[in-house]
């Protein structure tokens, strides 16, 4: 009798698992808030008020509002009109509530805009659900992340979806207490240093680093951390690499 034993199957119910990040990994969101900020200055340009100081000033802000917004939704349009009372009162401007609401319009388009799946995303995760368990851990606002889950079509390849408020060794440590995975035999794929690989390679994971534009916070951490680590250009060879350098199973198939 010949007996066949998938690889997805073996792997599937031992150690290994391979979480992905979404912003930026699976779907490009850096490029609309970038479209926002343009459209938005070229607004400010046309009320006399230099929109490239407008910009400096509203990247400094969204920084600071970290603090106190975390990743909400709400931290971003916020941020956008602070810095536009900001650079309207240096040039002895008035404010006005219209200015206000379409400055305001144009930064929640970020959120209602439909992200890109990034090349080669559908594929890549595909083929990796098709070997071990994949997870998808993304830190945001829920709601917009939500949003970006159903706009991808990727959610049925997820064992696991996990929307968190933040991405450190204690959220990948919970998804590998929740997967029953081993560190050493699982994979972290991401474009952030800080969020998706540090904090992964920290709790002994391996990780594929595909580096993307990001954001100023996301360059909070510069130095990788040590452990097994691979920085690719793709999300595609994100998963090859992955699974090329999984513990090879001692038996796949066998005839009997
Ligand atoms: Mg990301």
């Amino acid at each position: 009798m010949k007996v066949s034993v998938s690889v997805s199957t073996l792997l599937g119910m031992s150690e290994s698992v391979i979480v992905f990040d979404g912003d930026d990994t699976l779907w490009a969101t850096e490029p609309l808030y970038e479209h926002a900020l343009q459209q938005i200055a070229e607004y400010i340009d046309g009320q006399d008020i230099d929109g490239q100081a407008w910009i400096a000033a509203q990247r400094e802000r969204d920084l600071e509002n970290i603090k106190t917004f975390g990743l909400s939704r709400h931290r971003f349009p916020t941020s956008c009109i602070q810095a536009f009372i900001q650079v309207s009162t240096m040039a002895g401007r008035p404010i006005s509530d219209n200015d206000k609401n379409l400055i305001s319009t144009l930064a929640k388009q970020v959120f209602l805009t439909k992200a890109s799946l990034l090349s080669g995303a559908t594929e890549a995760v595909r083929r990796a659900a098709a070997a071990v368990p994949v997870v998808l851990l993304t830190a945001g606002d829920p709601w917009v992340q939500q949003r970006r889950i159903e706009d991808s079509g990727l959610g049925r390849y997820f064992t696991l979806i996990c929307i968190v408020s933040k991405k450190s060794e204690n959220e990948f440590c919970n998804v590998l207490a929740a997967m029953s995975a081993e560190a050493d035999q699982s994979w972290s794929i991401g474009n952030s240093l800080p969020s998706d690989i540090n904090p992964a390679l920290r709790v002994g994971m391996n990780a594929a680093w595909v580096p993307a534009n990001v954001w100023a916070y996301e360059n909070r951490e510069k130095r990788l951390a040590s452990g097994r680590s691979v920085r690719v250009e793709s999300i595609v060879d994100a998963v090859s690499t992955a699974l090329s350098l999984m513990r090879p199973m001692s038996t796949v198939r066998r005839d009997t």
